[in-house]
């Protein structure tokens, strides 16, 4: 239980053949980078925020109250405090943020303003054409990319490249390959449940960090 295991072994040849397959994920993930960061600078533009404090907006909107600080913001979105600090201050400015006392009276808690909720609505579609791209995908397609795609991030979490991930595959609940139902082949050791592919989360309010 707890996540998948990085497996190193494999001999050089097998690797060698794959090598140019791995190449072009790699350089098909960074264009769809390319383009999303393109599509958050013209919807972070269009309503006069950087995309820091798009992203910022976007998270205070689903965040429990403990996630709702400035470290906790930064840590997300792998930028050093101060830098966060900054984008937090302009969304004050701007009528958009709001910080009060937390539960133990220091903690600063972040909310939206009335302003700041009508402007996430806003936001919210901004990544509409890459849903709309993979909604034009055949499901059992859509479904092996997510856990394709999770299994990446579980492993780049390993490697120390991503900091925060609360998805099924970095989870200490989670076992891989439990079950003999290829359309469920994962299991949930929280919620006792088999996890089809398509279940599979990304930001699981009960999720814990698994420790392999
Ligand atoms: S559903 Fe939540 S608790 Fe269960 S394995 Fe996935 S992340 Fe963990």
């Amino acid at each position: 239980m707890g996540g998948y295991m990085t497996k190193t072994s494999g001999t050089s040849t097998r690797r060698h053949a794959s090598d140019e397959v791995e190449r072009r994920l790699a350089d098909a993930l960074e264009r769809l980078g390319h383009g999303l960061r393109s599509l958050a600078q013209r919807s972070a533009r269009e309503h006069g925020l950087s995309p820091l404090q798009q992203q910022a907006v976007l998270a205070l909107v689903r965040q429990p109250a403990a996630r709702r600080e400035v470290s906790a913001l930064a840590a997300e979105f792998d930028v050093t405090s101060p830098t966060m600090s900054d984008a937090v201050a302009a969304l004050e400015r701007k009528g958009l943020v709001t910080r009060s006392p937390g539960l133990d009276g220091r903690r600063r808690l972040l909310s939206l303003t009335d302003a700041g909720q009508q402007v996430a609505r806003e936001l919210a579609p901004w990544d509409g054409p890459l849903l709309e791209a993979f909604a034009r995908l055949p499901a059992p397609d859509r479904d092996t990319t997510l856990h394709s795609l999770l299994r990446v991030i579980a492993d780049l979490q390993r490697q120390g490249v991503v900091s925060v991930a609360r998805t099924c595959t970095t989870c200490r609940f989670f076992e891989p390959d439990a079950h003999a139902d290829a359309s469920a082949p994962h299991h949930c050791h929280l919620l006792r449940v088999p996890l089809p592919l398509a279940d599979l989360r990304t930001d699981c309010s009960e999720h814990q960090p698994a420790t392999d």
